[in-house]
């Protein structure tokens, strides 16, 4: 019998096959999970909707986390077809492209905003949203990033924005915790993904990270799901407020000296 038989939930940021948010989908449908999907814009409907179809899915909405009536009417929805749900997996980031290149003092007041609503703020009104849609025992998961801790050249008001991701996830958790339901985060490595394409140097970024990590590689969406499956799942059942690095273990580089 699969880890997740018998759970249901919502899974936010698929746009494409090779999204972060399908490595967790594929790894949750193998372990029996049931899930609803989400798009934005009638473009991103017609990839999302056959990837949703492939794996069964009851659920296919439109939803802009900037907009509370479209998160309302997700959940409206969600408890139609689903009644309680046990997992949410929140793996939503967006910036103004200007903002991801050159120097972070040119960060605009707008930019700031616009990264800080859609990237972390979402996290916070989608829970508030699902609050009595959550199963006792339910987990949710969202997606960060180093840059965060630790400044990445271009990646500039996103660290912003994942530190008050990561921030609010651990509130969320105490917030949450005593009537059992978990939050966590997953701050993966690099993956080519269409949101990593708008900021500057990711390819670069992306081909020197496998040589600076200790196991010499780089990570797919495949080892985020695999590890999104064990949050979601009650193996991790004492797991809660963590971040959970899967990243070929580089954040715990301090200097990345050649050999020899
Ligand atoms: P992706 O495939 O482009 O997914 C990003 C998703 O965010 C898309 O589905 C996008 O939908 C959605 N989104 C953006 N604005 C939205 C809005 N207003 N309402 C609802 N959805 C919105 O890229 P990804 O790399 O897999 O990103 C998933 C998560 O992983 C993000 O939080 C990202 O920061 C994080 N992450 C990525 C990496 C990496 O290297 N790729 C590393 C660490 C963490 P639209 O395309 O329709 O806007």
């Amino acid at each position: 019998m699969g880890l997740l038989e018998g759970k249901k939930g919502l899974i936010l940021g698929v746009a494409n096959d090779h999204s972060i948010a399908w490595g967790i989908a594929q790894a949750l449908h193998r372990e029996g999970a049931e899930m609803g999907f989400t798009y934005v814009g009638e473009a991103l409907e017609r990839r999302v909707r056959p990837l949703a179809e492939s794996v069964g899915a009851r659920l296919v909405e439109p939803c802009d986390v900037g907009s509370d009536a479209d998160i309302d009417e997700l959940m409206a929805r969600t408890r139609e077809v689903f009644g309680q749900i046990d997992f949410l997996v929140h793996a939503i980031a967006f910036a103004n492209r200007d903002e991801l290149s050159g120097s972070f003092l040119k960060t605009t007041r707008e930019g700031f905003r616009i990264a800080l609503e859609i990237s972390a703020y979402s996290l916070i009104a989608l829970m508030k949203a699902a609050d009595d849609l959550l199963a006792p025992d339910a987990s949710v998961i969202t997606l960060t990033y180093h840059g965060s801790q630790q400044v990445v050249p271009n990646y500039n008001v996103m660290g912003v924005a994942k530190a008050a991701l990561e921030a609010s996830m651990r509130y969320l958790a105490a917030d949450l915790g005593p009537r059992g339901v978990r939050v966590n985060a997953i701050s993966a490595g690099p993956v080519r993904t269409l949101a990593a394409s708008g900021i500057a140097g990711f390819r670069s970024l992306h081909r020197q990270f496998a040589e600076a990590t200790p196991l010499r590689r780089n990570i797919t969406a495949e080892d985020v799901g695999n590890t999104a499956l064990w949050l979601l799942s009650d193996l991790s059942g004492a797991v809660t407020g963590e971040i959970v690095y899967v990243d070929a273990g580089f954040n715990i580089i301090g200097l990345s000296a050649g050999e020899g």
